[in-house]
C-alpha cells in the first residue's frame, strides 16, 4: 500500500531562531511538524525547514556536534527550505563574510545586505505564487547575488531574488512564517507532497 494518506512529516531544524513560528506555520498548512536538533532524527522526515536566526550560530552547533555533514546529505536528498539564515546555510557560496555553508543551493548570498539603517523592513510585491500581492518581512536580510540555471526565481525584490526553487530545494530571504498568509508554506508542502509520490 501506499503511504500518501499518512500526513506529511516535516522537520523544523530547531538549533536557534524562529522554528517555533515555522512549526506553526507548517500545522497551518497541513504537516505534521517535528523539531530536528540531532541526526538521528532526520530519520522518517518528508522534508526540512531551516529557520531564520543566526547563522554562524547554526553553523558552530552543527560543527560541534557532528551535525554538518548528515545535514548536508540530507538536504542534498530531500526536500528543503530555507528562509533568511536558512537560505545562508542552504546556498553554494556565501560572502560578507565568507563561510561555511551546506552548498545545496545554487546561489551566491550575502549576508547583511541591506545595511544597519533598512535592515528590518515589510514589502508587498507580487510573486509567482497565485492570490495576488505577497507580504515579506525582511529581518537583518541576506540578498542573492547570482543564482544558477536550475533556480526558478519566484519573487525579486531591486532586482534580486527574494524567493527561489530549484527542484525539491526552496530558499526565501524574508520571513514567511511571520506572516499570516500561509502561501509560501503550502508551497512548500506542495513540493514535499509531490517529492514523496
Ligand atoms: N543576519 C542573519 C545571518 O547572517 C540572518 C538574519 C535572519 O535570519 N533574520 O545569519
Amino acid at each position: 500500500m501506499s503511504q500518501t494518506h499518512t500526513p506529511l512529516r516535516i522537520g523544523v531544524l530547531a538549533i536557534q531562531g524562529d522554528y517555533a513560528a515555522h512549526a506553526a506555520a507548517l500545522t497551518e498548512a497541513g504537516a505534521t511538524a517535528i523539531e530536528v536538533r540531532k541526526p538521528e532524527e532526520l530519520e522518517g522526515i518528508d522534508g526540512l525547514i531551516l529557520p531564520g536566526g543566526e547563522s554562524t550560530t547554526m553553523l558552530k552547533f552543527l560543527e560541534k556536534h557532528h551535525f554538518f555533514d548528515a545535514l548536508q546529505i540530507y538536504c542534498a536528498r530531500h526536500p528543503v527550505f530555507g528562509t533568511c539564515a536558512g537560505a545562508i546555510l542552504l546556498a553554494r557560496e556565501v560572502r560578507n563574510p565568507t563561510q561555511r555553508s551546506l552548498g545545496v543551493l545554487d546561489a551566491i548570498v550575502e549576508r547583511n545586505a541591506y545595511g544597519r539603517q533598512i535592515d528590518s523592513s515589510i514589502l508587498v510585491a507580487e510573486s509567482s505564487l497565485p492570490g495576488g500581492p505577497l507580504e515579506m518581512v525582511f529581518i537583518r536580510a541576506p540578498r542573492i547575488l547570482e543564482v544558477g540555471p536550475s533556480v526558478d526565481v519566484l519573487a525579486s525584490r531591486d532586482g534580486y531574488p527574494v524567493l527561489v526553487k530549484q527542484g525539491n530545494i526552496m530558499a526565501a530571504t524574508f520571513h514567511p512564517e511571520l506572516s499570516t498568509d500561509r502561501r509560501v508554506h503550502r508551497a512548500f508542502v506542495q513540493a514535499v507532497t509531490a517529492a514523496r509520490r
